[in-house]
């Protein structure tokens, strides 16, 4: 068995399916009237993104409008993690939209980039109703997403924002201030934790620390 067909079962399993119809001949015909085949060419990303959407393994999945699955380049060398779906989010169905957003784009673009260059996605898909924290079964339930985005994508580099963003991830109780602008390592894959944009939306001078954290970013990218 192959390592990515691993990582899918480990990935179907932990969103509750026991079985798999792997029979050939007139069985598996009659298994394909009733189940529908997935899209021919479809992308790994793009049939997660389908399972997130149809997901109702919390709480949220009760009060969302749209599930906020990510977006960008799929094969992103920089993706930024956010923590959860805002108002605005949960409208249009695309991460940072909002102003947090709108500071987010401007990071990127002082960055030389687009959003259309990196990958935008959160550790939590459903807005928490008035933006209230997650709760741990909260992020519990959607660490699976995130984890399987990071796999598929294979970035050089993440950029982290904010502390639930980066203990979700990695499930280690770092605290943001003492580990901001240093680098990690999740899975293989750098991780650049650095402050939320809202939060700079609070504390405008904390700026020039996060654009700091995005040179290192640079610099390591050849950007
Ligand atoms: N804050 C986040 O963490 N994510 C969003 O998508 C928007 C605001």
């Amino acid at each position: 068995m192959t390592a990515d067909l691993r990582d899918e079962l480990a990935l179907l399993r932990e969103f509750g399916y026991t079985h798999l119809d792997v029979r050939g001949g007139a069985a598996a015909a009659s298994a394909a009237e009733t189940v529908p085949a997935p899209e021919a060419g479809a992308a790994p990303l793009d049939d997660l993104g389908k399972i997130a959407h149809d997901c109702t393994k919390c709480r949220l999945a009760g009060t969302r409008t749209n599930v906020v699955f990510g977006v960008g380049n799929p094969n992103a060398d920089l993706m930024f993690i956010g923590e959860a779906p805002g108002r605005d989010e949960d409208l249009k169905g695309e991460p940072f939209v909002g102003r947090a957003g709108q500071l987010l784009t401007d990071i990127i673009k002082a960055m030389k980039l687009t959003r259309d260059d990196v990958y935008i996605a959160n550790v939590i898909k459903c807005r928490p109703p008035e933006n209230r924290n997650p709760e741990p079964d909260e992020l519990d339930a959607c660490r699976p997403f995130i984890r399987r985005q990071v796999e598929l994508i294979q970035p050089k580099v993440i950029v982290t924002l904010g502390r639930f963003a980066l203990q979700s991830l990695t499930e280690k109780a770092y605290g943001i201030t003492s580990v901001r602008g240093s680098w990690l390592e999740y899975n293989g894959v750098k991780v650049m934790p650095t402050y939320h944009p809202a939060y700079l939306l609070r504390n405008p001078a904390a700026k020039k620390e996060v654009w700091a954290d995005m040179k290192k970013v640079m610099a390591e990218l050849g950007l």
